[in-house]
């Protein structure tokens, strides 16, 4: 007897436990996707067909999700990874939360927004071009140049690649040309017709081995960068550093082409050029490039107190200190902590962004 009425509960249970399977679980069957994959930056929204499948939605009502959660990049993007977000459902009138994962990931490849197509160069000058090119994206993007194919010291024109990547290895690559010119001492005076404009970058002149300024560019020393001038080297004085009464300041197409041959008779063409300028290519023919001489070293000494004042300083009147170790990739000089170039209202920014000239003028993102 006993048996039987054990039996009957366990029956009893049963019939009961698959009422309430078919109340609340079942239901529930109906899960939610298990991932749901976003691409960065788009703009978040949620449907019930991104969580639910097909034959499912129609049951489903008053389908609402939270992302007060959601933890934000510094872009004030839902960050790339995994996030649960809290979704509420009603199915049968039955409300149900539920956890669904997104992911929010970047397959998209930066784009090149600047780039050269070719660049001529002088032979034996092989220089940090990255600086050149720009690419936009989301995230960060670091430039690559891939200049295995070119031969720096035989003249010729070369192709060249630009890789742009991002953080999570989106790639896009650019190719260009780069001319690799023959340098004869013997013509560094001519006068080269195919350079008619100096490079201007948001009215700061740019001048290094890639950016030439035309041989009939001549505007004489500039009036505002010596009364600029006067006022810094007056405080150097102030300050008790060893000033020079000497000013190496504006040096015209022709002056230029004596200064480099002098220093090409006393250390040869390859040693002058990692710290002498050729012709057409110095920052003194602006007119807003200034060297500083101590009254005994002569030249200023790196990391001696008067560099690093001047390092520290310059910027207060206009400058910028413009060859330093960092600059040597870019612009193939060895570091020269006594010349200075004007830039006016610009010398605060540049100086505080850290970057080089260069970087700073072809840099869109600053
Ligand atoms: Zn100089």
């Amino acid at each position: 007897m006993t048996h039987i009425k054990k039996n009957k509960l366990y029956l009893l249970t049963a019939c009961f436990m698959v009422i309430l399977i078919l109340l609340f679980v079942l239901p529930k069957i109906i899960l939610p996707k298990e991932s749901i994959v976003l691409e960065y930056g788009q703009d978040f929204t949620l449907d019930k067909s991104d969580v639910f499948e097909q034959q499912q939605i129609n049951q489903v009502r008053n389908f609402t999700y939270d992302l007060s959660s959601v933890k934000k990049d510094d872009s004030n993007l839902m960050a790339i990874g995994k996030h649960k977000i809290e979704v509420s459902y009603d199915i049968n009138r039955n409300t149900f939360q539920e956890k669904v994962v997104v992911s929010i990931v970047d397959h998209t490849n930066p784009v090149f927004t600047s780039y050269p197509e070719s660049i001529d160069i002088y032979e034996k000058e092989d220089l940090d071009l990255s600086y050149l090119f720009n690419a936009s994206d989301l995230n960060d993007v670091t430039i690559k140049i891939d200049t295995s194919g070119v031969d720096f010291n035989q003249t010729g024109s070369y192709q060249a690649v630009a890789y742009a990547s991002d953080a999570y290895h989106n790639t896009s690559s650019q190719s260009f040309t780069i001319n690799i010119k023959a340098l004869d001492i013997k013509n560094i005076s001519t006068c080269n017709p195919n350079i008619k404009e100096p490079t201007i970058i948001d009215g700061i002149i740019l001048v290094n081995k890639l950016h030439p300024l035309p041989c009939n560019y001549n505007p004489g020393l500039n009036k505002e960068a010596e009364k600029a001038f006067k006022q810094l080297k007056e405080e150097m004085i102030k300050q008790g550093f060893n000033i020079d009464d000497k000013v190496s300041a504006y040096r015209s197409f022709d002056y230029q082409v004596k200064t480099f041959k002098t220093w090409v008779q006393q250390d040869g063409i390859d040693k002058a050029r990692t710290y002498s300028a050729l012709p057409g290519y110095s920052e003194h023919q602006t007119g807003l490039a200034f060297d500083l001489f101590n009254s005994e070293t002569n030249n200023f000494i790196q990391n001696d107190p008067e560099s690093k004042w001047l390092q520290e300083n310059a910027h207060k009147y206009g400058f910028i200190v413009r060859f330093t170790k960092d600059d040597e990739r870019l612009t193939g000089y060895t570091p020269e902590p006594w010349h200075i170039r004007y830039v006016g209202d610009k010398a605060l920014a540049i100086y505080e962004s850290g970057l080089t000239l260069e970087e700073y003028l072809y840099n869109t993102k600053r």
